[in-house]
């Protein structure tokens, strides 16, 4: 991997989350982050609908299992008219879902490029997977600024799941 000398350049304060971070405001509202407006921060709730705003310092990046809730929520907006997508699978007696135990393996991101080059090679170059999704997210930025026209990615997601005895509740 490249990069290791060449510095970062930031343009933004560092404590600005990036467009589309999933932040939760004081009252464990969780939101997507969309900008900065009169000194307080703007925050979308994940499945549509009126923007609010918080106090940064009242702000915090969501945590692994509020991402989770928050994907859940956005997958079953997006999948509207469809009938809801179950977070749990019954199997006889036994039921998988996520697993959010502290002892569980950590959910790790990573993005891969879908671009192609010219003569249609797809490019295929992945992030580094990592437990921290906006490290991974940022390094499609990186990405693009060495291969400009690569504009398509996939978000690759890696999360445990545990079969535990009974139906789900
Ligand atoms: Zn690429």
């Amino acid at each position: 991997m490249s990069g290791k000398n060449a510095p970062i350049e930031r343009q933004d304060p560092p404590d600005l989350p990036v467009p589309g971070a999933l932040m939760v405001d004081g009252q464990g509202r969780i939101g997507e982050f969309r900008g900065m407006w009169c000194g307080r921060w703007s925050l979308r709730p994940v499945a549509g609908g009126t923007e609010w705003t918080v106090a940064p310092a009242d702000a915090q990046p969501a945590s692994p299992e509020q991402r989770l809730g928050a994907e859940v929520t956005r997958a079953n907006a997006r999948s509207r008219g469809v009938p809801a997508i179950r977070g749990e699978y019954a199997f006889f007696d036994f039921t998988i879902s996520p697993d959010m135990d502290p002892d569980a393996p950590p959910m790790l991101y990573r993005f891969r490029c879908l671009g192609e080059d010219d003569d249609g090679t797809p490019c295929g170059a992945e992030s580094e997977e990592s437990e921290d999704f906006e490290e991974a997210r940022g390094w499609t930025f990186k990405h693009k600024k060495d291969q400009p026209e690569h504009t398509s990615y996939e978000e690759v997601l890696r999360r445990p799941w545990i079969m535990r005895p009974g139906r789900p509740a």
